[in-house]
Formats: C-alpha cells, structure tokens, sequence
C-alpha cells in the first residue's frame, strides 16, 4: 500500500516509487474554493437578484433550491446551462472578478515537483471549458499538466462511470498505480467504484470556511505533508 492511514484518516505518507500517474482536481484541490463560493454564493445571487428586484438574502433563498437540484450533475459546473436557467452571461460577469482565483498553499510546489518526476500528471476537472479558459489566463495552469481533461467534453461529471471509462480510454492508466487527489468525496468515491487504489482528499478546500475534522478519505491540510520523495527543486 502506498498510503497508510494514520488516525482520523490522515495522510502518513506516500510512496511516489509505486505510482505512474497522479490525477489532480483543480477547484478546492489546487485552486481555491473560497473563489467558486463566492460566485455562486454572493456574486450571481445579487446580480440575478438584481434582474429580478430581489435583495442578497431573497435573492440567494430562492436560488438555493435551483443549485441543490443540480448538484453532482454536468448541469452545476455548466456556464450554459445556467446562463439559460438564470439569464445571466456567466462568463462575462466571471471575467470581470478573476482576481479571487488564487492558488491553495504550496500547490505549485507541489506541481513543480510532480512535473520534475517520473509521473504522467494529469488535471481532471467538472469545470466547464471556459471557465477552465478563464482559469488558466489568470494563473500559469497549463505548464504543469501533461495533459487536462475537462468532464465536459466527456457528458459526463467525475461522479459516474462513465466519465473513467472514457478518461482510461484516452489516458490510459493502472488504477492500482495511480493517485487521484480530490476535495469531492462524492468524486472521490465514484473513483473508488472504479477501482483507483490510492485516494486523498483536503481539509480545507475553501480558505474562507474553517477546516474539515471529519473526512471519510485519508486527507491533508497542505501538500508537504505528501512531498516526501518527489524531486526537489532549487
Ligand atoms: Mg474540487
């Protein structure tokens, strides 16, 4: 086993020898989720409620219940979908308020390591493309990556079969050699249904919210807690 689990399922270590491929999510893993939260939370909430003569906190009421029905669905990540569904264009009003789109601690380090090891490094993301687009204009994303892969271009989110299916088809990997670091335990257990051996997940996806004490994976808090053994850089 490459992960040992010590207690309250934290990440002892990792032995990177055992492993060709990492599968890396970008929102909350990689990326900040304080941004994603804000958008959706606050930012798209006023400017709906503004169309609709609503204030913040109506505003949010009624949309709350639109957003859980399509959670875990192509539809929640989708900027089309919900441009029609709210009447709102998505990424223009995206565009206009990249600067929260930051970096999670230490994740380019991270990245830098992985990039100067033996490892196929891969980003799977729900993110639509064109957020995906916005993403990487803001910050230098696409370097690290050997290849990125948005669900999209799939139909099909990260939490079904048939996003792997497609995925090992394109990017074949062994799912017993491989980590796939996740801040979604919903993702991260369709992953397990598919048989990836190695699955971790985060503390604190969203910089903004206080820590998660109760995780179902083996988590961290930042990515030294897993760089042992990987290249270092100058
Ligand atoms: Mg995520």
């Amino acid at each position: 086993m490459a992960l040992t689990v010590a207690n309250s399922l934290q990440v002892e270590q990792v032995d990177w020898d055992q492993l060709d491929t990492i599968l890396l999510d970008m929102d909350g893993t990689l990326l900040d989720l304080a941004f994603d939260n804000h958008f959706w939370g606050k930012v798209i909430p006023e400017r709906w409620g503004h169309l609709n003569g609503l204030d913040l906190p109506s505003s949010q009421q009624h949309l709350a219940p639109i957003f859980a029905r399509e959670q875990g669905k192509l539809n929640w990540y989708c900027l089309d979908f919900w441009g029609q569904t709210l009447g709102l264009d998505i990424a223009s009003i995206k565009t206009t308020c990249t600067d929260g789109i930051q970096w999670r601690p230490q994740a380019e380090t991270f990245l830098r390591r992985l990039r100067a090891s033996h490892l196929d490094v891969v980003l799977i993301t729900n993110a639509h493309p064109v957020t995906l687009d916005i993403k990487a204009e803001r910050l230098p994303l696409a370097k690290w990556f050997d290849k990125m892969v948005s669900s999209h271009r799939y139909g099909a989110p990260k939490e079904t079969p048939l996003f792997w299916e497609q995925l090992i088809a394109e990017r074949p990997f062994n799912p017993h050699r491989t980590l796939f670091v996740d801040d979604s335990e919903h993702v991260l257990d369709s992953a397990q249904t598919f048989g990836i051996s190695h699955l971790i997940t985060l503390r604190q996806p969203d910089s903004s919210l206080p820590p998660r004490t109760n995780t179902r994976y083996p988590s961290i808090h930042h990515f030294e807690e897993i760089m042992q053994g990987l290249p270092t850089i100058d």
